[in-house]
């Protein structure tokens, strides 16, 4: 199934993206899903997995943090009691992972090579311990950027993940990334972390198209080569996560 990983709404108080818009754009995408990870709450997006419930559209909930190294993706946290730092663009990282490892959640760096100032963690990346996978697609970068993470990520052994980081409703979709399981929550457990973090390796990505760039007739995201292969308009990620499988491949991919 293939899940939109990284959308934003009004919730995050930097867009007029309606939920029910995001919501309905997906489906008619043809996504299976989405994340909203707005900046700094997962509380705030409650209304949001209302909608999803209300459409039929699977909506999970994470966050976005803000670090004095980069963004920060969190999933699995259950309300805003992380927060020990108040809203602010510089909570230490180091912190954040091993607070949010703690109450059970997973982390994923956010384009880990934008230049967002000071903080932005680039190659530092390389040494980051106890992220469960990196954002290797995002549908906000250049694909050089998206490239130098999806490096990084063949580097380390980390499972990747893509979602378009959308503020707006023409880039929903952009990124996304392909869960090979049925996935209908996020491993919130230390044990479903720990399996989470086992296995999952790139198959193939997945192309879809601008919505002024062209998308195919129905307006479907189209399945194509691997990212970088010819045509693609704007890559999307492709990995196949086996967060809830048993039997998985084996390779153990953090010590
Ligand atoms: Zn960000
Ligand atoms: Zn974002």
């Amino acid at each position: 199934m293939w899940i939109d990983c990284h959308s934003h709404t009004k919730y995050s108080n930097d867009n007029w993206l309606e939920p029910v818009d995001l919501v309905r754009r997906a489906k008619r995408l043809g996504l299976d899903g989405l994340v909203v990870t707005e900046h700094h709450s997962v509380e705030a997006s409650e209304p949001v997995e209302q909608i999803g419930k209300q459409e039929g559209l699977l909506v999970l909930r994470g966050v976005e943090i803000s670090t004095d190294r980069g963004h920060l993706l969190a999933f699995g946290l259950q309300d805003d009691s992380w927060n020990i730092w108040g809203r602010n663009n510089y909570i230490p990282l180091r912190e954040l992972i091993d607070r949010a490892n703690a109450l059970g959640a997973i982390c994923v760096p956010a384009h880990p090579y934008r230049e967002i100032g000071l903080g932005s963690l680039l190659e530092g990346l390389l040494d980051l311990k106890g992220i469960a996978a990196i954002e290797t697609h995002n549908g906000g970068n250049p694909d050089y950027i998206n490239d130098l993470a999806v490096a990084s990520c063949e580097i380390m052994h980390l499972p990747s993940m893509g979602g378009s980081d959308c503020h707006k409703l023409n880039a929903v979709g952009r990124c996304a990334t392909e869960f090979s399981n049925p996935l209908a929550t996020w491993p919130v457990s230390s044990s479903r972390c720990a399996r989470a973090h086992a296995a999952a390796r790139t198959t193939r990505a997945f192309t879809g198209k601008s919505s002024y760039g062209g998308r195919d007739p129905n307006d479907q995201m189209v399945a194509s080569e691997p990212v970088g292969g010819a045509g693609a308009v704007w890559c999307t990620g492709a990995v196949e996560h086996q967060w809830l499988a048993s039997g998985s491949s084996g390779r153990r991919l953090i010590a």
